[in-house]
């Protein structure tokens, strides 16, 4: 905006100092002007009071939140009244009851802030330095009876207007999508059947299964709670974690705050552990954190570094430009040039120079770039990620469900001393409650929180546990869990390791826990041999350590299961202890096949691929050995041995390091912030709740979209939606494309505007009349250089992307190359140009003008072929990015346009040429294009 007033008071200044008449038309002229800026200033102001207002009303809501009543007190109701209440029940509502209630509330969504109408996006275009100084040309052009010019200046920029809604609206909605694209599921109860839902399709009423690392999707009153943890902070601001029970509240005179209402369970809170039920009550913006959205919609409008670095090198570039406009300007009237003929056309150079398209194709190249990254499984949630993306020099992948394919099949179970092949997973002819013990299948069943689809063979849970269950199918599991109902439980976490739950069996609390049999075998007292329960001995010890042994050599997940008769109907974590081992069960997941091949690609790229893993470490190195990440030489660490190893002894071996196992989620924060130390670029992936920080610690941080948990993906700046290690590598392929293609973009940009300043110069200097007239630069820049700058955006990943280094992150996009490379070729198109300038100079100063411009375009043109790639056309393919011969088609169109439709000439400023200064033009400004071609065929 100063800019504008800076304009405007110019040409104020001009007219009246040097002795114009300020007449009539003038003041219109300022007049308008002012109230384009004063227009201007006030939507700007306009914005800042909006975000002022909307902070206001962020600090309001959240006093507001603490003193409104609502309007129901559903934390001091009976659930049975809540019921009533909402007409619902504990099965859930029916599917056809659901979508009435979600055509009568509405989906349970938070508004997203007022989007900009197409329209508005239009006007918003106008809101902009370089329109400014375009409008302020056509005023001038108007107001010296050059209403032509003032025609075509308005009609370029309607066009470059028009050019730049669509690219706004269109870059928006890949966003958009992006951003739909990461949206959370929920468990709900539909029909009395468990269906997975997306979350803006729950509605009040709706039976909602929480566990560990949910994000609720939207608030509720708890019915059922084993051990649920909830961390509310973002609602309160208390970090400490809330034990939330289904314990209805007493209705006291003074308003029970939210952080007391330990039934009520809130969206926008985590689950940070255990497991329950809740009923839906209010949803979208209803909900306590619907009244504090506005915070969530202001915080992911965050530009790029690399946008950020752009707008300040814009900046400056524009300064600098404008001063040898100003210096143009000078020598033109020192020429004794009209003084108003001069500042038309240091106005229009300023035009032409500045690059103003630059921030613009770093968020079309971004939104480009990420939607192809979507449509091959990476969901990029933070635009800062994808430049980050290019640099990843260390990827720390889980094993389970990325390196391999998390399919867990039971092989093989031991008990009684005696291991029994399980060869097919819920195979009709063989009955497993037969071959295998009681206590065995109860615990395989009963502890065990998978259950069977509405199909009956499907399974919906946690791999480790859906293969248990598969080994007895949908009829046996229903009927014993329902003989032997649960009583009480320790859900599973990845600290303990371990999960247990108990259960009435005749007239005896039984409890059973399943977990790793290192976690177990301390603990373990007793043995259940045949039938009899016997004192353990270090004999029996050994057989399972054995067992364990040889299950993990051959790269099986081995499970220990226990019993214990129990005093007490609810457990503690104190009662994992005192165990009877009942018995081992060993599970393969074999690695993807890709994996293989992205772990190759990963070395050959200079990425440090490491494993970390919960699971067993020798699982865990014979998993990595097949995939190519455990070679000779490295070495592999378990968490224990983590634990004793200061910081100092760890680095020293942390690059040989390639397997980390049975690690905590803390040990994954250590392992990042160390590799870190030694200035790399690290991906950090994680499923579970507590991988959240670890996942906002890395450089990048990927959740996985299948299996991961809604809390880690709230932490993650990448999701991907099928889990797999193979298309991490491939993210950062694009990554790197992303980065090299809005580098290639930027040097089009640069080295043609450099080109064009470059050849006004020398005219300038060599006293030869001006080579363009405003209406060419304008022509230029704002109608052929846009299109072949988004084709290059769009270019594919080379081949040999994945062959080069990473980048340094500190590298800055204009490097000294990338600087001397647009010197050298913007002086050979000024060159091409300048001959082109002279032979027309031969017949007359307006041939001469009309020559300069059509090679001056045209070489432009030619030259978006050779900003694709540092390779020539002829190895990456002239028809590889049909974009860009879109493109050139277009540009050659518009400039054929000015320069055949004689109508257009007056206009344009251009005269007709004959054939053979046709063939000159083409020439030359081909000439350019066929060196840097040459050249490139040289090094390559
Ligand atoms: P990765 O980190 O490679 O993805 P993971 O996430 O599967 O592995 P965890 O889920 O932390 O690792 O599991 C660690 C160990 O805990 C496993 O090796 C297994 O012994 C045990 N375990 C896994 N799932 C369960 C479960 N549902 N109940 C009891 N124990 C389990």
């Amino acid at each position: 905006m100063l800019y504008a007033c800076g304009v405007v008071s110019t040409t104020f200044g001009v007219r009246t100092t040097l002795g114009y008449p300020t007449d009539s038309k003038t003041f219109i002229a300022l007049f308008l002007y002012a109230i384009i800026s004063l227009f201007l200033l006030s939507t700007e102001k306009n914005k800042k009071r909006g975000d002022n207002m909307s902070q206001n009303h962020l600090e309001n809501t959240v006093n507001v939140q603490e003193s409104t009543k609502e309007i129901i007190n559903y934390h001091t109701m009976q659930i049975s009244d809540i019921y009533d209440n909402l007409q619902t029940k504990k099965e859930g509502l029916s599917s056809d009851e659901a979508t009435n209630r979600i055509e009568q509330y509405g989906k349970n969504e938070l508004q997203d802030e007022e989007r900009k109408s197409v329209f508005q996006v239009f006007l918003s275009q106008f809101a902009d330095l370089l329109v400014i100084i375009l409008l302020v040309c056509a005023g001038i052009s108007m107001l010296t009876n050059n209403a032509e010019s003032a025609i075509v200046i308005l009609c370029v920029v309607v066009m470059n207007s028009i050019i730049g809604t669509v690219q706004h609206v269109k870059a928006e909605k890949s966003l958009a999508a992006l951003k739909s694209m990461s949206a959370p599921y929920a468990k709900v109860l539909r029909d009395n059947n468990v269906c997975s839902i997306p979350a803006n399709e729950v509605t009040i009423g709706d039976i909602v299964l929480l566990e560990a690392g949910n994000v609720p999707p939207a608030d509720g009153r708890i019915i059922e709670s084993a051990e649920l943890l909830v961390n509310e902070s973002s609602l309160t601001g208390e970090s400490e974690n809330v034990i939330k029970t289904s314990d209805i509240l007493e209705q006291t005179d003074k308003e029970i705050l939210l952080g007391d209402r330990k039934n009520m369970i809130y969206s926008g809170s985590l689950i940070t552990g255990g497991r329950g039920t809740m009923v839906v009550t209010n949803i979208g913006m209803n909900t306590e954190i619907g009244k504090i959205a506005t915070l969530i919609n202001k915080a992911d409008k965050k530009k790029t570094p690399l946008q950020k670095s752009l707008d300040s090198f814009s900046k400056w570039l524009s300064v600098g430009i404008l001063i040898i406009c100003a210096f143009v300007m000078l020598l033109s009237i020192l020429r004794g040039d009209e003084l108003i003929d001069a500042l038309l056309f240091a106005l229009a150079l300023a035009v032409a120079a500045i690059p103003e398209a630059l921030t613009s194709i770093v968020t079309i190249s971004l939104a480009i770039g990420t939607q192809k990254m979507a449509k091959e499984h990476a969901v990029i949630k933070e635009l800062t990620a994808v430049e980050s993306l290019g640099c990843v020099n260390v990827i720390c992948s889980d094993k389970t469900g990325t390196l391999t394919q998390n399919k867990m099949t039971v092989k093989s179970v031991y008990e009684n001393t005696t291991a029994t092949d399980v060869n097919n997973s819920i195979d009709k002819d063989i009955d497993y409650s037969k071959l295998i013990s009681a206590d065995l299948y109860r615990a395989m069943i009963l502890c065990n929180d998978s259950v069977f689809g509405q199909d009956k063979q499907s399974t919906i849970g946690d791999p480790t546990e859906t293969a248990l269950i598969e080994v007895f199918g949908n009829d046996f599991t229903n009927e014993v869990r329902n003989a032997l109902p649960r009583v009480s439980e320790l859900p599973f976490d990845s600290d303990r390791k371990l999960m247990s739950t108990l259960h009435n069996i005749n007239n005896e609390l039984v409890m059973y826990t399943k977990g790793a049999v290192d976690n177990i075998v301390p603990k373990l007292t007793k043995i259940l041999d045949n039938n009899i329960i016997r004192d353990i001995t270090n004999d029996d010890i050994d057989k399972i350590n054995d067992m364990n042994l040889k299950y993990s050599q051959e790269g099986m997940r081995v499970l220990c299961f226990t019993k214990r008769i129990m005093p007490k109907e609810t457990l503690s974590y104190d009662d994992e202890c005192d165990f009877i081992f009942v018995g081992l069960s060993a599970m393969t997941d074999p690695p993807r096949p890709e994996s293989i091949q992205a772990v190759s690609e990963c070395i050959s790229a200079g990425i440090k691929p490491i494993m970390i893993t919960g699971d067993h470490k020798i699982t865990a190195c014979a998993i990595a050995k097949q995939i190519g990440i455990f070679k000779d030489g490295d070495v592999s660490l378990d968490g224990h041995e983590l634990e004793t190893m200061s910081d100092g002894e760890l680095l020293t071996i942390l690059p040989k390091v390639s397997v980390y196992a049975r690690v905590s989620p803390e040990h994954k924060i250590r392992i990042v912030t160390l590799w870190q130390s030694l200035g790399n670029i690290v991906s950090m992936t994680g499923d579970g709740v507590n991988d959240a920080p670890a996942l906002k610690k890395a450089d990048i941080g990927v959740a996985m979209g299948i299996t991961g948990t809604d809390v880690s993906k709230d932490a993650a700046s990448m999701i991907l939606t099928d889990d797999n290690f193979a298309t991490i590598v491939k993210a950062v392929a694009n990554g790197r494309n992303i980065y090299a293609n809005i580098k290639n973009s930027i040097m089009f940009l640069l080295t043609g505007n450099f080109a064009g300043i470059l050849t006004v110069l020398y005219a300038a200097l060599a006293s030869l009349p001006t080579p363009f007239t405003a209406v060419h630069l304008l022509f230029i820049n704002l109608l052929t250089d846009s299109l072949p700058a988004i084709a290059i955006s769009m270019e594919k990943a080379d081949g040999d992307l994945l062959k080069e280094k990473p980048r340094n992150i500190k590298d800055k996009i204009l490097d000294k190359t990338m600087l001397i490379n647009t010197g050298v070729i913007g002086a050979l198109i000024c060159v091409s140009t300048v001959i082109a300038f002279h032979m027309g100079l031969k017949v007359d100063s307006e041939t001469a003008c009309t020559m300069a411009f059509a090679t001056l375009c045209l070489a432009r043109l030619f030259h978006c072929f050779n900003c694709r790639s540092k390779k020539p056309v002829t190895a990456i393919g002239f028809r590889s990015n049909p974009f860009s011969i879109y493109a050139f088609l277009a540009g050659v169109c518009f400039l054929a346009i000015a320069l055949f439709v004689t109508p257009l000439h007056g206009i344009l400023d251009v005269v007709p040429l004959t054939i053979s200064q046709l063939g000159m033009i083409l020439g030359l400004a081909f000439l350019p294009t066929l060196i840097i071609q040459a050249v490139k065929m040289f090094k390559n």
